[in-house]
Protein backbone atom coordinates (compact mmCIF):
# COMPACT_ATOMS: atom_id res chain seq x y z
CA UNK A 1 0.00 0.00 0.00
CA UNK A 2 1.20 3.14 -0.97
CA UNK A 3 1.48 5.26 2.50
CA UNK A 4 -0.21 9.04 1.84
CA UNK A 5 0.57 11.19 4.93
CA UNK A 6 -2.55 13.71 5.35
CA UNK A 7 -2.85 17.06 7.00
CA UNK A 8 -6.20 17.30 8.46
CA UNK A 9 -9.43 15.04 7.75
CA UNK A 10 -9.89 13.92 4.63
CA UNK A 11 -12.11 11.57 3.14
CA UNK A 12 -9.74 8.56 3.85
CA UNK A 13 -12.73 5.96 2.74
CA UNK A 14 -11.30 7.11 -1.21
CA UNK A 15 -7.84 6.99 -0.12
CA UNK A 16 -8.76 3.18 1.46
CA UNK A 17 -10.50 2.17 -1.62
CA UNK A 18 -7.70 3.49 -4.07
CA UNK A 19 -5.01 1.18 -1.85
CA UNK A 20 -3.31 3.63 0.21
CA UNK A 21 -2.63 3.77 3.76
CA UNK A 22 -2.96 7.55 4.77
CA UNK A 23 -0.83 8.32 8.12
CA UNK A 24 -2.21 12.01 10.22
CA UNK A 25 1.10 13.87 9.83
CA UNK A 26 -0.12 16.03 12.61
CA UNK A 27 -1.00 12.60 15.06
CA UNK A 28 2.37 11.69 14.27
CA UNK A 29 4.12 14.99 14.68
CA UNK A 30 2.27 15.53 18.07
CA UNK A 31 3.22 11.88 19.67
CA UNK A 32 7.15 12.25 18.87
CA UNK A 33 9.12 12.32 21.22
CA UNK A 34 11.36 15.03 18.97
CA UNK A 35 8.72 16.94 18.27
CA UNK A 36 10.84 20.29 19.08
CA UNK A 37 13.18 18.65 16.37
CA UNK A 38 10.57 18.12 14.17
CA UNK A 39 9.55 22.27 14.10
CA UNK A 40 13.15 22.97 14.36
CA UNK A 41 13.88 20.89 11.13
CA UNK A 42 10.93 23.01 9.29
CA UNK A 43 12.80 26.63 10.94
CA UNK A 44 16.33 25.44 9.91
CA UNK A 45 14.49 24.78 5.91
CA UNK A 46 13.20 28.51 6.29
CA UNK A 47 9.62 28.39 7.77
CA UNK A 48 9.37 31.57 9.65
CA UNK A 49 9.42 31.97 13.75
CA UNK A 50 5.67 33.32 13.18
CA UNK A 51 3.70 30.57 11.51
CA UNK A 52 1.58 27.97 13.16
CA UNK A 53 3.63 25.63 15.12
CA UNK A 54 1.43 22.50 13.67
CA UNK A 55 2.74 23.16 10.01
CA UNK A 56 6.28 23.12 10.82
CA UNK A 57 6.08 19.98 12.43
CA UNK A 58 4.00 18.31 9.51
CA UNK A 59 7.31 19.76 7.62
CA UNK A 60 9.22 18.81 9.61
CA UNK A 61 7.45 15.19 10.31
CA UNK A 62 7.29 14.74 6.03
CA UNK A 63 11.20 15.23 5.88
CA UNK A 64 12.30 13.17 8.80
CA UNK A 65 9.80 10.10 7.68
CA UNK A 66 10.68 10.48 4.25
CA UNK A 67 7.07 10.48 3.17
CA UNK A 68 6.60 10.87 -0.74
CA UNK A 69 2.95 11.20 -1.11
CA UNK A 70 0.75 13.94 0.84
CA UNK A 71 -2.88 14.73 0.97
CA UNK A 72 -3.30 18.49 1.23
CA UNK A 73 -6.60 20.34 1.49
CA UNK A 74 -6.33 23.12 -0.46
CA UNK A 75 -10.41 24.72 0.79
CA UNK A 76 -11.76 23.99 3.83
CA UNK A 77 -8.73 24.19 6.00
CA UNK A 78 -6.27 26.65 6.43
CA UNK A 79 -4.10 28.93 3.74
CA UNK A 80 -0.47 27.26 5.68
CA UNK A 81 -1.48 24.59 3.90
CA UNK A 82 -0.94 25.95 0.33
CA UNK A 83 2.18 27.50 1.26
CA UNK A 84 3.60 23.94 2.55
CA UNK A 85 2.24 21.94 -0.45
CA UNK A 86 4.58 24.00 -2.48
CA UNK A 87 7.14 23.50 -0.57
CA UNK A 88 6.57 20.29 -0.36
CA UNK A 89 6.00 19.96 -3.76
CA UNK A 90 9.83 21.83 -4.30
CA UNK A 91 11.35 18.95 -1.67
CA UNK A 92 9.94 16.31 -4.64
CA UNK A 93 6.76 15.30 -2.56
CA UNK A 94 3.95 13.95 -4.58
CA UNK A 95 1.13 16.21 -3.90
CA UNK A 96 -2.65 15.11 -3.77
CA UNK A 97 -4.95 18.16 -3.83
CA UNK A 98 -8.57 17.82 -2.50
CA UNK A 99 -10.73 20.95 -1.60
CA UNK A 100 -14.13 20.57 0.39
CA UNK A 101 -16.85 22.58 -1.07
CA UNK A 102 -16.81 25.98 -0.09
CA UNK A 103 -20.55 25.41 1.43
CA UNK A 104 -22.33 22.73 2.57
CA UNK A 105 -24.00 21.15 0.21
CA UNK A 106 -23.96 17.12 -0.88
CA UNK A 107 -24.38 17.76 -4.60
CA UNK A 108 -21.19 19.45 -4.58
CA UNK A 109 -19.35 17.47 -2.17
CA UNK A 110 -20.54 14.49 -4.35
CA UNK A 111 -18.54 15.95 -6.96
CA UNK A 112 -15.63 16.84 -5.06
CA UNK A 113 -15.63 13.29 -4.21
CA UNK A 114 -15.72 11.51 -7.36
CA UNK A 115 -12.94 13.46 -8.53
CA UNK A 116 -10.50 12.88 -6.11
CA UNK A 117 -11.84 9.08 -6.78
CA UNK A 118 -11.21 9.61 -10.58
CA UNK A 119 -7.58 11.07 -9.62
CA UNK A 120 -6.58 8.34 -7.90
CA UNK A 121 -7.96 5.44 -9.96
CA UNK A 122 -11.13 4.49 -7.97
CA UNK A 123 -14.64 4.97 -8.08
CA UNK A 124 -16.76 5.95 -5.03
CA UNK A 125 -18.38 3.08 -5.22
CA UNK A 126 -15.41 1.59 -3.76
CA UNK A 127 -15.52 4.28 -1.10
CA UNK A 128 -18.52 3.58 -0.38
CA UNK A 129 -17.83 0.51 0.40
CA UNK A 130 -15.02 1.40 2.64
CA UNK A 131 -17.15 3.71 4.43
CA UNK A 132 -19.41 0.47 5.38
CA UNK A 133 -16.48 -1.48 6.95
CA UNK A 134 -15.30 1.86 8.79
CA UNK A 135 -18.72 1.78 10.08
CA UNK A 136 -18.33 -0.46 13.24
CA UNK A 137 -15.17 1.37 14.30
CA UNK A 138 -16.76 4.53 13.98
CA UNK A 139 -19.82 3.57 16.06
CA UNK A 140 -17.38 2.52 19.07
CA UNK A 141 -15.95 5.68 19.22
CA UNK A 142 -19.05 7.77 19.56
CA UNK A 143 -19.69 4.71 22.53
CA UNK A 144 -16.55 5.88 24.21
CA UNK A 145 -17.83 9.52 23.20
CA UNK A 146 -21.16 8.90 25.12
CA UNK A 147 -18.95 6.80 27.65
CA UNK A 148 -17.57 9.98 28.13
CA UNK A 149 -20.35 12.63 29.28
CA UNK A 150 -22.98 10.63 30.30
CA UNK A 151 -20.95 8.44 33.02
CA UNK A 152 -17.89 10.14 33.51
CA UNK A 153 -15.92 7.06 32.91
CA UNK A 154 -13.78 8.32 30.15
CA UNK A 155 -10.79 10.95 31.29
CA UNK A 156 -10.63 13.99 28.71
CA UNK A 157 -7.50 13.02 27.50
CA UNK A 158 -8.68 9.46 26.55
CA UNK A 159 -11.91 10.68 24.65
CA UNK A 160 -9.44 13.16 22.94
CA UNK A 161 -7.02 10.14 22.05
CA UNK A 162 -9.11 8.10 20.91
CA UNK A 163 -11.53 10.65 18.66
CA UNK A 164 -8.50 12.40 17.28
CA UNK A 165 -7.22 8.62 15.89
CA UNK A 166 -10.13 8.64 13.94
CA UNK A 167 -8.65 10.81 11.03
CA UNK A 168 -6.74 7.68 9.71
CA UNK A 169 -7.18 5.05 12.37
CA UNK A 170 -3.86 4.75 13.85
CA UNK A 171 -3.04 3.50 10.25
CA UNK A 172 -4.46 0.49 11.38
CA UNK A 173 -8.17 0.29 10.82
CA UNK A 174 -8.28 -3.45 12.17
CA UNK A 175 -6.24 -2.83 15.19
CA UNK A 176 -7.99 0.37 15.56
CA UNK A 177 -11.21 -1.39 15.84
CA UNK A 178 -10.10 -4.46 18.13
CA UNK A 179 -8.51 -2.31 20.19
CA UNK A 180 -11.17 0.69 21.01
CA UNK A 181 -14.07 -2.38 21.22
CA UNK A 182 -11.94 -3.88 24.41
CA UNK A 183 -11.45 0.00 25.75
CA UNK A 184 -15.02 0.24 25.76
CA UNK A 185 -15.42 -3.13 27.77
CA UNK A 186 -12.55 -1.94 30.22
CA UNK A 187 -14.63 1.21 30.89
CA UNK A 188 -17.79 0.08 31.15
CA UNK A 189 -16.08 -2.25 34.12
CA UNK A 190 -14.60 1.42 35.83
CA UNK A 191 -16.30 2.87 38.79
CA UNK A 192 -18.51 5.80 38.80
CA UNK A 193 -16.07 8.86 39.09
CA UNK A 194 -16.50 11.66 41.58
CA UNK A 195 -18.34 14.46 39.85
CA UNK A 196 -16.35 17.03 38.46
CA UNK A 197 -16.82 20.70 36.65
CA UNK A 198 -17.76 19.81 33.26
CA UNK A 199 -15.61 21.39 30.82
CA UNK A 200 -16.01 21.47 26.68
CA UNK A 201 -12.64 21.97 24.55
CA UNK A 202 -13.25 23.83 21.03
CA UNK A 203 -11.52 24.75 18.85
CA UNK A 204 -7.86 22.67 16.90
CA UNK A 205 -6.74 20.09 18.94
CA UNK A 206 -4.42 21.40 21.73
CA UNK A 207 -0.52 21.75 21.19
CA UNK A 208 -0.48 20.63 24.88
CA UNK A 209 -2.06 17.68 24.41
CA UNK A 210 -1.84 15.53 27.89
CA UNK A 211 -0.62 17.89 29.72
CA UNK A 212 -3.77 20.52 28.99
CA UNK A 213 -6.39 17.44 30.05
CA UNK A 214 -4.42 16.17 33.15
CA UNK A 215 -3.90 19.62 34.32
CA UNK A 216 -7.64 20.16 34.02
CA UNK A 217 -7.95 16.86 36.23
CA UNK A 218 -6.10 17.44 38.67
CA UNK A 219 -7.65 20.81 39.68
CA UNK A 220 -11.09 18.81 39.72
CA UNK A 221 -12.43 19.90 36.12
CA UNK A 222 -13.26 16.92 33.31
CA UNK A 223 -13.47 17.74 29.55
CA UNK A 224 -16.66 16.02 28.44
CA UNK A 225 -16.79 17.55 24.51
CA UNK A 226 -13.87 17.66 22.50
CA UNK A 227 -15.60 19.56 20.17
CA UNK A 228 -12.83 19.29 16.25
CA UNK A 229 -11.97 15.63 17.51
CA UNK A 230 -15.55 14.06 17.87
CA UNK A 231 -15.95 15.55 14.63
CA UNK A 232 -13.04 14.01 12.87
CA UNK A 233 -15.23 10.72 14.20
CA UNK A 234 -18.42 11.69 12.40
CA UNK A 235 -20.77 11.96 14.73
CA UNK A 236 -23.70 12.38 12.68
CA UNK A 237 -26.16 9.61 10.82
CA UNK A 238 -25.38 10.15 7.00
CA UNK A 239 -26.43 7.38 4.32
CA UNK A 240 -23.41 8.35 1.74
CA UNK A 241 -19.91 9.70 1.91
CA UNK A 242 -21.17 12.93 0.50
CA UNK A 243 -23.23 12.96 3.34
CA UNK A 244 -21.10 12.02 5.88
CA UNK A 245 -18.63 15.24 4.74
CA UNK A 246 -21.00 17.56 4.28
CA UNK A 247 -22.42 17.10 8.27
CA UNK A 248 -18.79 17.13 9.26
CA UNK A 249 -18.68 20.80 10.56
CA UNK A 250 -14.89 21.30 10.96
CA UNK A 251 -14.61 22.72 7.01
CA UNK A 252 -17.12 25.36 7.42
CA UNK A 253 -17.87 28.82 8.72
CA UNK A 254 -17.75 29.01 12.96
CA UNK A 255 -21.67 29.45 12.40
CA UNK A 256 -21.96 26.17 10.82
CA UNK A 257 -20.04 24.95 13.77
CA UNK A 258 -21.71 26.61 16.48
CA UNK A 259 -24.65 24.97 15.07
CA UNK A 260 -23.37 21.48 16.38
CA UNK A 261 -21.18 23.14 19.26
CA UNK A 262 -24.88 24.81 20.99
CA UNK A 263 -26.50 21.92 21.15
CA UNK A 264 -23.37 19.25 22.91
CA UNK A 265 -23.04 22.05 25.35
CA UNK A 266 -27.02 21.79 26.67
CA UNK A 267 -27.06 18.04 26.56
CA UNK A 268 -23.10 17.53 28.28
CA UNK A 269 -24.27 20.32 30.74
CA UNK A 270 -21.33 22.10 30.35
CA UNK A 271 -20.25 24.30 32.86
CA UNK A 272 -17.12 26.62 31.06
CA UNK A 273 -15.31 26.21 27.81
CA UNK A 274 -12.02 26.33 26.94
CA UNK A 275 -11.63 27.69 23.48
CA UNK A 276 -8.08 26.60 22.27
CA UNK A 277 -6.17 28.77 19.50
CA UNK A 278 -3.37 28.04 17.80
CA UNK A 279 -0.85 31.10 17.71
CA UNK A 280 -1.02 32.52 14.32
CA UNK A 281 -3.56 30.62 13.12
CA UNK A 282 -6.24 32.37 11.07
CA UNK A 283 -9.20 30.14 13.45
CA UNK A 284 -8.15 32.44 16.54
CA UNK A 285 -9.88 35.35 15.01
CA UNK A 286 -13.61 33.07 15.33
CA UNK A 287 -13.34 33.57 19.12
CA UNK A 288 -15.06 36.85 19.06
CA UNK A 289 -17.73 34.83 17.54
CA UNK A 290 -17.93 32.14 19.96
CA UNK A 291 -17.63 34.33 22.83
CA UNK A 292 -20.88 36.22 21.14
CA UNK A 293 -22.89 33.40 20.90
CA UNK A 294 -22.04 31.06 23.59
CA UNK A 295 -23.47 32.30 27.18
CA UNK A 296 -20.82 30.42 29.79
CA UNK A 297 -17.47 31.21 31.03
CA UNK A 298 -15.43 30.94 28.50
CA UNK A 299 -11.28 30.90 28.56
CA UNK A 300 -9.53 31.47 25.67
CA UNK A 301 -6.22 29.53 25.76
CA UNK A 302 -2.83 30.38 23.24
CA UNK A 303 -0.57 27.56 22.61
CA UNK A 304 2.42 28.29 20.30
CA UNK A 305 4.69 25.64 20.19
CA UNK A 306 5.52 24.88 23.96
CA UNK A 307 3.74 21.92 24.02
CA UNK A 308 3.82 22.37 28.05
CA UNK A 309 1.31 24.63 29.98
CA UNK A 310 3.86 27.16 31.53
CA UNK A 311 2.99 28.81 35.12
CA UNK A 312 1.25 31.64 33.82
CA UNK A 313 -0.62 29.28 31.90
CA UNK A 314 -1.75 27.24 34.46
CA UNK A 315 -2.52 29.92 36.50
CA UNK A 316 -4.80 31.44 34.04
CA UNK A 317 -6.55 27.95 34.06
CA UNK A 318 -7.11 28.23 38.37
CA UNK A 319 -8.77 31.76 37.82
CA UNK A 320 -11.19 30.25 35.40
CA UNK A 321 -12.03 26.96 37.42
CA UNK A 322 -12.97 29.64 40.49
CA UNK A 323 -15.25 31.25 38.09
CA UNK A 324 -16.31 28.12 36.85
CA UNK A 325 -17.66 26.90 40.58
CA UNK A 326 -18.57 29.94 41.92
CA UNK A 327 -20.90 30.63 38.65
CA UNK A 328 -22.00 26.63 39.23
CA UNK A 329 -22.44 27.34 43.21
CA UNK A 330 -24.39 30.07 42.62
CA UNK A 331 -26.59 28.78 39.70
CA UNK A 332 -27.42 25.59 41.99
CA UNK A 333 -28.61 27.58 44.99
CA UNK A 334 -31.31 29.87 42.67
CA UNK A 335 -32.28 26.95 41.66
CA UNK A 336 -32.87 24.85 45.33
CA UNK A 337 -34.83 28.14 45.95
CA UNK A 338 -36.85 27.55 43.05
CA UNK A 339 -37.57 24.49 43.61
CA UNK A 340 -38.20 25.45 47.82
CA UNK A 341 -40.57 28.05 46.62
CA UNK A 342 -43.93 27.33 46.54
CA UNK A 343 -46.90 29.40 45.83
CA UNK A 344 -49.48 30.30 48.97
CA UNK A 345 -51.65 28.06 46.93
CA UNK A 346 -49.80 25.23 45.17
CA UNK A 347 -50.44 22.13 45.69
CA UNK A 348 -48.22 20.24 47.80
S1 LIG B 1 -3.78 25.45 13.76
FE1 LIG B 1 -4.55 26.91 12.24
S2 LIG B 1 -2.75 27.66 11.16
FE2 LIG B 1 -2.17 25.78 12.24
S3 LIG B 1 -2.44 24.16 10.73
FE3 LIG B 1 -4.33 24.28 11.92
S4 LIG B 1 -5.67 25.65 10.78
FE4 LIG B 1 -3.57 25.94 10.00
Amino acid sequence: MTTVGITTTVPIEVLLAAGCQPVDLNNLFISSPEKERMVTLAERAGFPQNICAWIKGIYGTCMERDIDTVLCVTSGDCSNTLMLMDVLKLKGVRIIPFAYPDRRDPIRMHSALQELAASLGTSLEAAEEVRQELAPARILAHLLDERTWRDGKVSGWENHLWLVSTSDFNSDRAAFERELAAKVSEVDNRPRPDDMLRLAHLGVPSIFAESLYRTLEALGARVVFNEIQRQFSMPGPSSSLAEQYTNYTYPYSVFDRLADITPQLALRQIDGVIHYVQAFCHRGIGDIIMRDAIKLPILTLEGNADFLLTEHQRTRIEAFLDIVRRQKARQGAVSDQRSAFRPPNAER
